[in-house]
């Protein structure tokens, strides 16, 4: 089979993704068959048998924004809120990479323990076999009952399962129990998330800091609360006394967020922050959630809006061992060029950002194909990409 060779060139910065080193130099990103292969300048470059050149008019390359949280049931159909294409409609927001906290809004969900496992290796399949619009849905994440034993899930594991729903949302309240069963999870290699806050929705409850501690999940869970946040001292003592993902979410507490981000900052772990929307929920779905949250996080917390990039890339990508989110050879090609929106103050992208507001994305690419052109939902970007053959 002959090869895909996806060719960019004109791009006008390059935010890597990475903490250490957000810009990059260079005008160009090379991918073949969805992997990248280059980057630099298009004149030390080979740029022959491009399958798709895309000409980025000196907007801005980032990698695919990833959305650490998100609660799908089936196909780009969300019953929570009745609304269909909403997995679309975030990739008009630059999210390429979806991360499930648990399929929750399934209209009778089981919560019996075979049911449960049932439906987690079900939900895992389906989006494996069906990416909406081409967005990587990394989903199948059962919710925990009382009653599981540890064979519950290594079968889960052997079956491809490799994330664990918010735990909290089932039974499992207990901080021991949550404990013994976040470790079986691990042992087996699934990832666990925990809830942190008050309820979200009747059938939720609370989960302090003293649970969230105990059960030592892989992310703290929505920290600034999905919706109602911890007290702040719990929130602090939080980011303090371990070294777990600090998962921050649109649909939580803005100030709360602000201050898991400083205290992350204040004790030089920001390599610990991820975003999320915690969409669908009771508050809607968010399909400029990832972006709203950069340029909050950028302007109210007053970070550069490329560090404030990381926290939704390769942060993300780090702490969950993805293939996506960085611009580095051999990762994934997933990518958005995006630009100033029209109109907006600031003498560039990343000070419009920092000053609160939106870029306009004007393509998306995943794997090294382009999968959308200019975005519906964004502002105008004042730049648009153009392919060119
Ligand atoms: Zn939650």
């Amino acid at each position: 089979m002959a090869s895909e060779k996806l060719v960019i060139t004109n791009i006008g910065q390059i935010l890597s993704g990475k903490l250490e080193a957000p810009i990059l130099d260079g005008d160009c990103v090379v991918s073949v068959d969805g992997r990248i292969t280059d980057i630099g300048y298009a004149k030390d470059m080979d740029l022959d048998n491009a399958t798709v050149k895309v000409y980025a008019h000196g907007v801005t390359l980032t990698p695919g924004l990833i959305d650490s949280h998100v609660h799908p049931v089936i196909g780009d159909y969300t019953p929570r809120q009745q609304q269909l294409n909403w997995i679309d409609s975030c990739l008009h927001g630059g999210v390429t990479t979806m991360i499930s906290a648990g399929e929750v809004h399934a209209p009778g969900r089981p919560k019996d323990i075979v049911g449960l496992k049932a439906m987690a290796i079900a939900s895992q399949r389906w989006y494996e076999n069906f990416r909406p619009s081409g967005v990587k849905m990394l989903a199948g994440a059962p919710v925990i009952e009382d009653g599981m034993v540890e064979s519950d899930f290594k079968e889960l594991a052997d079956a491809g399962v490799k994330l664990l729903g918010e735990v909290g949302l089932g039974s499992v309240k207990a901080g021991e129990t949550a404990a013994q069963m976040v470790k079986w999870a691990r042992k087996y290699g699934i990832q666990s998330t925990i809830h942190t806050g008050g309820p979200s929705i009747p059938g939720s409850g609370l989960i302090d800091k003293d649970v969230v501690l105990e059960a030592d999940a892989d992310i703290i869970g929505h920290i600034n609360g999905g919706h109602t946040a911890l007290p702040d001292d719990q929130i602090t003592c939080l980011c303090e006394s371990c070294n777990r993902g600090i998962e921050i979410v649109h649909n939580g507490n803005e100030r709360a967020g602000l201050l898991a981000m400083r205290t992350a900052f204040e004790i030089k772990q920001a390599e610990r922050v991820i975003l999320g929307t915690d969409s669908p929920a009771g508050s809607g779905v968010q399909p400029l959630g990832i972006l709203r949250m950069i340029a909050m996080l950028s302007s109210l917390g007053d970070i550069p809006p490329e560090i404030a990039f990381c926290f939704a890339t390769g942060n993300t990508a780090r702490m969950r061992d993805l293939d996506c989110g960085i611009i580095e050879i051999g990762r994934s090609a997933d990518f958005v060029l995006m630009d100033t929106a029209q109109h907006a103050p600031g003498r560039n992208m990343l000070e419009s950002i920092h000053q609160g507001n939106l870029p306009g994305v004007g393509m998306t690419i995943i794997d090294g194909i382009v999968r959308t052109n200019r975005s519906r939902n964004t502002p105008p970007a004042t730049h648009m990409p153009e392919i060119i053959e």
